[in-house]
């Protein structure tokens, strides 16, 4: 039987009576801009992740994009980030002309590597952006602590861990930014495209207001140049329907990565992911391996001939990409990224994931470390 990566009807059908009935009420309605479902969402959103505002965007990237903008960031400025990540924490900081400068990261965890912040911190530096890659929190407060002492503005790049507990904190709500993705593969996926920025100051989270609209307050007067990033109705509603079932989701999801780790106990060449001790809540958005002895490629192409599910997050590291080329990165210059990006596989961890899935899984990957 074949395995999926990810399993998202099986979830749908357990909301779908729910939620037909009212997107059906809401097409009768015909009003799908912003209005009261977005923010009924943005308060419990914001209330979830223990921030005060939120502020509805049409992605994770354009939450990136909207925190810069509210802090005026662009030519001439530096953005401090990991080497690791989704290629939007970076692209973002270079929409307006900003520049990215990339950290490596700690190989424990994967996300950005603290100790290697205030190293790259030059006169033009204006922000750094963590990201919680996988549904764990990056070393938050060592960021914040250089960030204070700098003056320096911190973004989460939150995408990837709604939810995720940096010492019983929620991530997203610790920074000066939050930012959020409700893309269908995130934990908390909408019915498209999605995102959210999280923010404690009322004057921040004005400002994000009006940015996404344009700029615009009160209509057609404009005293900030802003754009279109705001979140449909339609997708609003359906994260209201889901957002109850979050915790019972990450749950499974945590059950799904203990199981693993079990399964994988003992297996060379097989590292299962650690948990940092300040992570008090991993939400596991990914379950990640390391298979090392260069044996992770034919893992990956195994997997994908038995009909199971796995993909690798990132191969790439950010350093080396073809677009970034003009930063004068090379090879060499970030060894964990690099070691990372051809060491890691993400295997199924969706919730609905079954015992009999998971040994599945296990058993095809130890058969093949073994070949
Ligand atoms: C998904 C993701 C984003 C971008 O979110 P979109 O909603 O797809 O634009 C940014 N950063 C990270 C780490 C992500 O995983």
């Amino acid at each position: 039987m074949s395995i999926p990566l990810l399993d998202l009807k099986q979830q749908y059908s357990s909301i779908q009576d729910e939620l037909l009935p009212q997107l059906a009420e809401m097409c009768a309605s015909q009003q799908f801009i912003l209005g009261p479902k977005v923010e009924e969402l943005e308060a419990k959103i914001a209330a979830y992740c223990g921030g005060a505002f939120g502020i509805g965007v049409s992605s994770g990237s354009d939450a990136l994009q909207i925190a810069l903008m509210a802090e005026q960031i662009g030519p001439g400025d530096e953005v401090i980030t990991t080497a690791y990540t989704f290629f939007a924490t970076a692209g973002a900081v270079c929409r307006y002309g900003a520049t990215p400068v990339f950290v490596d990261i700690d190989p424990a965890t994967f996300n950005i590597d603290v100790n290697q912040i205030e190293a790259k911190i030059t006169p033009k530096t204006k922000a750094i952006i963590p990201v919680h890659l996988y549904g764990q929190s990056a070393d938050i407060d060592a960021v914040m602590a250089i960030a204070r002492k700098h003056n320096l503005v911190v973004i989460e790049d939150a995408c990837q861990a709604i939810g995720a507990e940096y010492q019983g904190k929620r991530v997203a709500s610790i920074g000066d930014y939050g930012c959020l993705s409700f893309f269908p593969s995130k934990n908390l996926g909408c019915f498209g495209d999605g995102g959210m920025v999280i923010c404690n100051d009322p004057a921040k989270a004005e400002k994000l207001r009006i940015l996404r609209n344009h700029g615009m307050a009160p209509q057609y007067h404009h005293h900030l140049i802003g754009s279109n990033f705001r979140l449909d109705a339609l997708q609003a509603l359906v994260l209201l329907v889901k957002l109850p079932h979050l915790d019972d989701w990450a749950s499974g999801r945590q059950k799904n990565a203990a199981d693993y780790n079990e399964l994988f106990a003992g297996v060379e060449n097989l590292t299962v992911p650690a948990v940092a001790p300040y992570a008090s809540r991993h939400v596991f958005n990914q379950y990640i391996v390391r298979i090392g002895a260069g044996k992770r490629d034919a893992v990956w192409n195994g997997l994908k001939e038995m009909g199971i599910g796995s993909a690798v997050y990132y191969p790439i590291p950010l350093h080396l990409q073809e677009c970034f080329k003009e930063l004068g990165y090379k090879q060499g210059d970030f060894p964990e990224s690099e070691r990372a990006a051809n060491e890691t596989l993400a295997l199924p961890i969706f919730p609905e994931l079954t015992m009999s899935q998971k040994e599945q899984v296990a058993e095809a990957v130890k058969s093949l470390l073994k070949k």
